[in-house]
């Protein structure tokens, strides 16, 4: 008698479990008392995600047949696994990471850059040119980046080989202080940590990311292909607000400083030097721009089976 009542309490468990798993597609809740969707977006405090932040102010304001939830992650693992296990509708990330888990089978969809330019090398004060760095250490955030692909050119580009130089992947927020205290001899990295290097006066800009790798594609809000097929209303109006903010950090540089600081940690020197690097303005994702990544991707080792433009980006949710 207990086994069966023990099997019976397991087949319930079992259930619930691949209940919950087929939900998974279209578990988007809505506002009680309304027909207002709630959209989960991942994102890290970093001025590259500044348009998720400037869009759910702006929604603050106004009324909309959609509610921007944003789930703030300390890391890019962290906030991948939330996006490829469906915990969020979609996140601003890295587009490597999510075009790698796009070649492993998640089926995610870019739909628009993060921003434009923005990112830089820094060194310290003893680093002139590339060859500097020669047998010296430098930092990355992740394989997976366009920092990684930025540092490829620069070393082409002075004819050194990555075997020159020892790279190392360290979490973003640490690496002004090793360079600080000499770990490392520079970096490449999601802004504001460039700024905060040179805004303390512990590093200097080798190069900024369009000396190195003109219109480059860095950050993407990307979304769980899984929501846009149950909610294709509210994944286009996730997409259209997006755009709009896109454009009020373009028109409204003061009032978007306002709203950056309130999802980051950052002084007002180290934000204003870090947002005179990055443009936020036309945040399509081009097809030559994409091509362009997949070729440095594949020239990196980074990508063997990429997926097509019209595969992985799905400009059905940008408005011409
Ligand atoms: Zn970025």
């Amino acid at each position: 008698m207990k086994k069966i009542i023990l099997m019976a309490i397991l087949l319930i468990f079992l259930i619930g479990i691949v209940g919950c798993t087929k939900n998974t597609a279209d578990k988007t809740e809505t506002l009680a008392g309304s027909d207002v969707k709630v959209v989960k977006i991942a994102y890290l405090p970093i001025t590259h995600a500044l348009p998720l932040f400037v869009e759910k102010e702006l929604q603050n304001q106004a009324d909309s047949k959609i509610k921007i939830e944003l789930v703030k992650y300390g890391s890019w693992p962290e906030l991948m696994d939330a996006l490829n296990t469906g915990k969020v509708d979609g996140a601003s990330v890295l587009i490597e990471l999510a075009l790698k888990a796009k070649e492993q089978g998640i089926d995610l969809k870019a739909v628009a850059l993060g921003h434009k330019d923005g990112n830089v090398v820094i060194v310290n004060k003893d680093i002139n040119s590339v060859a500097d760095l020669k047998g010296k250490t430098f930092a990355i955030p992740h394989k997976q980046s366009s920092h990684n692909l930025l540092l490829d050119q620069m070393l082409a580009d002075a004819g050194i080989t990555k075997k020159d130089v020892k790279i190392v992947e360290m979490a973003p927020a640490e690496m002004p202080s090793a360079l600080s205290q000499g770990q490392i001899a520079g970096y490449c990295v999601a802004e504001p940590f460039g700024a905060k290097a040179v805004s303390l006066g512990i590093g200097k800009v080798l190069y900024q990311s369009p000396d190195l790798w003109k219109d480059s594609i860095c950050c993407a809000l990307v979304f769980n292909n899984a929501f846009i097929q149950s909610n294709k209303d509210a994944a286009m109006a996730t997409v259209s607000q997006y755009q709009t903010a896109g454009k009020y950090i373009t028109e409204h540089k003061a009032e978007a400083n306002g709203i950056a600081k309130k999802y980051m940690n950052v002084d007002d020197s180290v934000l204003d030097l870090s947002l005179n690097w990055i443009s936020y303005n036309d945040l399509e994702i081009k097809r030559d721009a994409y091509e362009d990544l997949i070729t440095r991707m594949k020239r990196a080792g980074l990508s063997e089976n990429s997926p097509a433009y019209d595969d992985f980006v799905d400009a059905s949710l940008w408005k011409k």
